[in-house]
């Protein structure tokens, strides 16, 4: 079992689809997207990656779904830089947590 596969049962048992698609062109520079639209929740991986950036996307977009999916303001940010800023960082401690967390679980065998 590795990490990855972890997350991915994470993201299951919660109903999120996770997808691993290659993107278009005018994407390439997209790790990943959370979205939450008519009672769904999805999740984009960009498939040309690297493992270990799919690995964190993963937990990032996971991030996006445990905090974010209900609160945030999508006008507010798009428009607000230091709001969509604050909540990135937000994910992307999450994710930190949740992958530390998951390799200590890993390397112990639980
Ligand atoms: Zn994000």
């Amino acid at each position: 079992m590795s990490v990855y596969q972890e997350l991915l049962k994470i993201a299951k048992r919660r109903h999120i689809r996770v997808i691993e698609e290659s993107l278009p062109e005018e994407l390439v520079f997209f790790n990943g997207i959370f979205a939450h639209c008519l009672d769904m929740d999805m999740i984009v991986i960009n498939k040309d990656k690297p493992w270990k950036e799919k690995e964190f996307t993963l937990a990032h977009e996971l991030g996006h779904y445990q905090l974010h999916r209900l609160t945030v303001d999508l006008a507010y940010y798009e428009a607000d830089n230091d709001y969509h800023n604050f909540i990135e960082d937000e994910a992307n401690r999450f994710a930190n947590r949740l992958l530390a967390f998951l390799a200590w679980r890993l390397e112990r065998g639980l």
